[in-house]
């Protein structure tokens, strides 16, 4: 293997230190209430990963289990007495929602300044010019990732593949902002691998194990893979096969211990940052 491994978790373990020395000095509780609605087996995951981030550095959790059944407008209450709780700082609803919720009406009944997500459409523009509050944790986890390991995107071709509100989209404005040349593939991308091929840093943001392969992508790229499969025998992956590229790159995130640990380290520093506000 000739490419090297950006190590996400060892990062996300220092910046949760950062975090947990940065609360104490603080002499803020900061409180993050976690809403998750039915009972999906891989979010309930999430929701657990993330109560033991708080804990370790002197975060508040709350968590608020809702039935799939109880209902958009019981879930907007809950949203909106969240909304008005000093001890409540950040707010995250665990997506995604069951059938018969509108994703994008309960992003938007977050406060903005609770919005530790930073999904809702006052934070999304506040991204889109560069004057933001809070970053979303993946994208910023992945420029964390780029920035510790002295990967600078300025003046490179970054191609991002996948165009998610959540993942591609702002990732790409990130990697702008840092005054890359980016190009944004999706579905519709008639060749994806002549794309992919031109990229200088590669993201990875689809959710299909194998798709990006060693011949889609430049000898010496560096490659971020975001996504995160569950493969039928019950392992995660990503959308990179990775000893393939991994022979060919010049660093690749692993997954598990890539993206993944960076976003819930960006979420704590989010939760801490509203806190401070
Ligand atoms: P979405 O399903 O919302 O978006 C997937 C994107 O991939 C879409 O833009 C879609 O295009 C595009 N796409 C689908 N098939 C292809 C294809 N064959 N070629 C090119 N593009 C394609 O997913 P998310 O953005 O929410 O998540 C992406 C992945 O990242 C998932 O695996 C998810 O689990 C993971 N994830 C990881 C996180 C982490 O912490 N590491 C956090 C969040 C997500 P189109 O728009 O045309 O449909």
């Amino acid at each position: 293997m000739a490419a090297m491994i950006l190590d996400g978790k060892a990062l996300a373990a220092q910046v949760k230190r950062e975090v947990a020395s940065d609360v104490a000095a603080s002499g803020l509780t900061p409180g993050l209430a976690v809403v998750i609605v039915g009972d999906n087996a891989a979010s309930r995951i999430y929701v657990n990963a993330k109560k033991k981030d708080c804990e370790a550095c002197g975060i508040n959790s709350f968590e608020f289990a809702l039935d799939a059944d109880a209902g958009q407008d019981k879930l907007l209450e809950l949203i909106a007495e969240l909304n008005a709780r000093p001890d409540v700082h950040g707010i995250l609803v665990q997506l995604p929602l069951p059938a018969g919720y509108s994703e994008q009406a309960v992003i938007q009944a977050i406060a903005p300044e609770k919005d530790v997500d930073a999904f809702h459409f006052e934070n999304v523009g506040k991204i889109t010019t560069g004057d933001f509050i809070f970053l979303p944790c993946t994208p910023a986890g992945v420029m964390e990732i780029l920035e510790h390991y002295g990967i600078d995107p300025a003046g490179k071709h970054c191609v991002v593949v996948g165009r998610s509100n959540i993942v591609g989209k702002p990732q790409a404005l990130l990697l702008l902002h840092k005054h890359a040349t980016v190009t944004i593939c999706h579905s519709r991308t008639p060749d994806l691998a002549a794309m992919t091929r031109q990229a200088d840093i590669l993201v990875a943001a689809v959710g299909k194990p194998g798709l990006i392969t060693a011949d889609m992508v430049k000898p010496g790229a560096v490659v971020i893979d975001v996504a995160i499969n569950r493969t039928d025998d019950g392992k995660i992956c990503g959308d990179v096969d990775f000893d393939g590229v991994a022979a060919i790159a010049s660093h690749i995130t692993p997954v598990p211990g890539g993206v993944g640990p960076m976003t819930r380290a960006v979420l704590l520093r989010n939760t801490l940052k509203a806190a401070q506000m």
